[in-house]
């Protein structure tokens, strides 16, 4: 795979401003370039999965394997889907050098709102997409609140406030606009290092609340301040996300020398909320009413919850491995442009238009509104299976209903070794679980008490051979099954 480089704003920006007369010509080319590469300041999610790639070899090829084998277990699991809703809690880490950069209350409630219009496809835009694409969008049932209870069980109201003594979380870049190679080799190597300490307290950033149980998400200035190059403050990255990291069937040689990057995202501060009274200042005006909607995040979110950008970051050949979203041959520019067609793919028996409105492309927050179903598949696949712990599950569908007072998360899944099997009980109840295999022969056979409230079961199957099976879970009112892959 070839990926349009990070390096390409900081040494366009370079070339342009090396020039003595600047700026207006930095503009001009900017806005001209714009229209053929992404030059301009993007998400640096996929980009920080490359990084990854370089520290723990394998990192992309895994991450691929991991989505093909979810999409494996959500084609298995059919109609079986249950609609529930899951409930994220969310810490912000609004971390200030500055009085702009300490974002009040107001702007993140707001964001949050946006969210969660955006998940639940409540967003009042949703009437904007194109019919050709309704077919195809929905309700992915996942919503965010902030914190009620922090990590040691003290009550919270989700917003941690941080002042900090670093003005560019992007760091300071020590070249001059004549050394190229060392500053391709200074992103490389240092530009992630130097975002990651927004989530650090030790490097002036604040720390992480419990990632396997809260969605962190930190605000600061991620700009790059470049002395020698008349003290330009460069942004790069709007936002970035960490990918689902499988740390339960991954070798620690790949997860190992990933865990300084702290689970969550990282945010520029002027691009949360649709009501942030901040600007976006010169040359990057142009954000100013491309990415104030509140959607940049929603976008983070999208790949924090295992979603890849719909263009594939490729050419036609590469997809984001959903099956729903048209391919297309690369990002839109930040515009809303309806008339772009850049890959022939047929869904449902039409070559469909790009996707302009879906969240994971790099269009205009005036112009996105939707997730599409094999989106909505993917996240929550990863919140049952890779972050198991984060979300709450409300059962959507009354239990009576089900004639059933339980329903139930297992993971990994696909699985090596042990299952785990998380489930909410109203009351205390005897279960048994059975996994049976595919002609509904009991493998393997267990009695349980268990109490009321959350309960995590967890099965050794170690012994059992690779392959698809069941799993069914019986209490008093009746039986509940999930598909399960053995591998
Ligand atoms: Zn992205």
């Amino acid at each position: 795979m070839k990926f349009s480089s990070s390096l390409l704003p900081i040494v366009f920006f370079l070339i342009f401003l090396s020039d003595a007369r600047a700026q207006g010509v930095v503009l001009e080319h900017h806005h001209q370039e714009n229209h053929q590469s992404t030059l301009l300041p993007s998400c640096g999610s996929f980009e920080l999965m490359k990084h990854m790639d370089g520290r723990a070899a394998n990192f992309m090829e895994l991450s691929d394997n991991f989505i093909l084998s979810l999409k494996k277990v959500i084609k298995h699991q059919g109609a079986e889907k249950v609609n529930n809703i899951y409930r994220i809690p969310v810490v912000f880490h609004v971390v200030h050098n500055n009085e702009s950069e300490n974002l009040s209350d107001e702007v993140i409630e707001n964001q949050l709102q946006v969210m969660n219009d955006a998940f639940r496809r409540t967003n009042p835009d949703a009437v904007d997409t194109r019919v050709e694409f309704l077919d195809y969008v929905g309700d992915s049932n996942i919503e965010f609140f902030l914190a009620e209870t922090d990590p040691n069980g003290g009550s919270t109201d989700g917003i941690i406030r941080t002042s900090t003594d670093i003005a560019h979380f992007g760091g300071i870049l020590p070249y001059n606009a004549s050394q190229t190679p060392e500053i391709t080799a200074w992103v490389t190597d240092s530009l992630f290092l130097n975002l990651f300490r927004i989530t650090q307290s030790e490097q002036g950033g604040s720390d992480a609340w419990d990632t396997e149980r809260y969605l962190n998400i930190w605000t600061g200035d991620l700009r790059i301040l470049e002395p020698e190059i008349n003290n330009f403050e460069e942004l790069v990255y709007l936002g970035l996300a960490t990918p689902p990291i499988d740390h339960f069937n991954w070798p620690t040689e790949i997860t190992a020398p990933l865990s300084g990057f702290s689970q969550g995202v990282i945010m520029h501060y002027v691009a949360i909320g649709a009501n942030n009274p901040n600007n976006y200042p010169s040359p990057y005006q142009v954000f100013n009413t491309s990415a104030s909607s509140g959607k940049v995040l929603v976008h983070e979110v999208g790949h924090y919850l295992g979603l890849r950008h719909i263009w594939g970051d490729g050419n036609c050949s590469l997809d984001d491995f959903i099956d729903d979203t048209p391919l297309c041959s690369a990002p839109g520019q930040w515009d809303c442009n309806l008339n772009s067609n850049t890959c022939v793919d047929e869904i449902g028996g039409v070559d469909l238009p790009n996707m302009v409105e879906n969240y994971m492309d790099y269009t205009s927050g005036t112009c996105q509104n939707a997730f599409t179903f094999g989106q909505i598949d993917i996240m929550t696949e990863v919140l049952t299976t890779y972050r198991p712990e984060l979300s709450e599950v409300i059962v959507s569908v009354p239990y009576s209903e089900q004639n059933l007072d339980f329903d139930f998360q297992v993971y990994p899944n696909p699985v090596t070794a042990s299952l785990n099997i998380k489930l909410r009980l109203v009351q205390s109840a005897a279960l048994q679980v059975e996994l049976l295999d595919p002609l509904g022969r009991a493998v393997a056979t267990s009695q349980h008490q268990l109490s009321s409230g959350e309960n995590t079961l967890t099965l050794d199957l170690r012994d059992v051979k690779q392959g698809m099976y069941f799993l069914r879970l019986t209490g008093a009112n009746g039986s509940q099954t999930k598909q399960i892959i053995k591998q």
